[in-house]
């Protein structure tokens, strides 16, 4: 079938979606605490699977708290899949991952309604945890589930800042931890998902919308540099190992490798801890993190190696013991270049003008590349702002990019 001419979204059922499910866990003006398995998260997966329903999808919860709507293609094979997650910080805004679910139920139901039964399935799909917000270490809890990333001891193990296990939060609303692997998924095409930039870029291009070409490889060290707790008065410059100075060297140097670099490489010394940080002692340890990030897989590797032998240089230089922990490490994930020239040409025909970029902020996304097709869109964040209750996309943004997402599976299902 050739492509349609275009594909309408209606703004008022946009704006009244996202200002109905913002309700549940309102936390004060603008702000929404929706974290997993609360009773607030229970109330808007309900509603998000009536909402399901009433477009004309057939709507289920599998067994890790996922919410999906299906629209059955008239030639079955492989899903196309849009969505994104329904917790949120704590508080976060109005738009940080519930769009992204949204999106993908209001696109679903405009192709329903505008073009009929598609050849291929589509799906929508509301991620039940992505944040971190309520269990430290659930990360990507959803779609790790749907792709099989959770190991059985993790439900017990993965603790909440309440002292409760994630195991235990699920029991409290009827999911038994034991069938998460019933989620696993192997019957994904394509994932595309919606989800406002969190950054400034398309602001500043003066943009509503951009294709993701990837997204950013994350990883997080935890350093510990040790040198002798002496004192400070006492103890002459030149027979010190003080880790306080090869920590301000490392935390330049590293800083400045990226701000050298330029976009879209980025470095962050977020947490330091000085043992015993008191003003008339040389520290004993300097203990900090470091968050650095590249899109790129052999950049981001790069990036990594050459961070890496600076610590060690500086801390053999100042004669200091240097150890790390990686915490964190999500490679690079660039998105299929196929999806992605599909969305940049529906976003042509519907007369969005977009740009490329890449995503600084890890998403559900590079969980689903492990068994689909992925390629995300953003639409503009005001001032660049997310994660806080001002976070801010207009509706004509907003609108703007489910257009996008429509003509986009339009291409791929129809
Ligand atoms: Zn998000």
């Amino acid at each position: 079938m050739s492509a349609p001419t275009r594909v309408t979204i209606d703004p008022a059922f946009v704006e009244k979606l996202i200002l109905d499910i913002a309700q549940y866990g309102s936390d004060g003006g603008t702000g929404v605490s929706r974290t997993v398995y609360s009773p607030e998260w229970v109330a808007a997966t309900k509603t998000y699977a009536d909402w399901c329903e009433q477009a004309g999808l057939s709507a289920r919860m599998d067994t890790v708290g996922n919410v999906w709507g299906r629209l059955e293609g008239s030639e079955g094979g492989k899903s196309i899949v849009s969505g994104s997650h329904i917790d949120s910080q704590t508080p976060g805004g109005r738009y940080d991952g519930i769009l992204g679910a949204l999106a993908g139920l209001i696109a679903l139901k405009a192709l329903k309604e505008q073009f009929g039964t598609p050849k291929r399935t589509l799906e929508c799909i509301a991620f039940c945890e992505e944040e971190s917000s309520r269990f430290p270490s659930a990360n990507f809890w959803g779609s790790r589930a749907i792709t099989g990333g959770i190991r059985p001891t993790d439900p017990e193990t993965t603790i909440g800042f309440g002292g409760e296990t994630i195991g235990d939060a699920m029991r409290d609303v009827g999911l038994d931890p034991a069938r998460i692997p019933e989620a696993r998924r192997d019957d994904i095409d394509t994932f595309v998902e919606l989800h406002i930039e969190q950054g400034p870029i398309l602001e500043h291009a003066g943009l509503p919308v951009a294709v993701v070409t990837g997204i950013t490889g994350i990883r997080h060290y935890e350093i510990k540099l040790r040198g002798t707790q002496n004192h400070a008065g006492a103890f002459p410059m030149d027979l010190r190992r003080d880790p306080m100075a090869g920590f301000a060297e490392i935390a330049n140097g590293v800083v400045d490798t990226a701000h050298r670099w330029g976009r879209p490489a980025v470095s962050t010394v977020g947490r330091v801890h000085v043992m015993p940080n008191a003003t008339a002692i040389i520290p004993d340890s300097v203990v900090f993190t470091l968050d650095t990030r590249h899109p790129d897989p052999d950049l981001c590797r790069k990036l990594h190696e050459t961070q890496e032998a600076y610590m060690r240089e500086v801390a053999k230089r100042r004669n200091l013991d240097i150890d790390w922990k990686i915490m964190i490490d999500h490679p690079a994930c660039p998105s299929d270049k196929g999806v992605v020239e599909t969305l940049r040409r529906a976003a042509e025909a519907q007369g969005v003008p977009t740009m490329l970029m890449a995503s600084g902020a890890g998403h559900d996304s590079q969980q689903m590349a492990r068994i689909a097709k992925v390629a995300m869109i953003f639409v503009r964040s005001k001032d660049g702002r997310s994660h806080t209750p001002d976070e801010f996309s207009s509706i004509e943004d907003i609108v703007a990019g489910i257009e996008v997402l429509a003509a986009g599976l339009y291409r791929l299902a129809y």
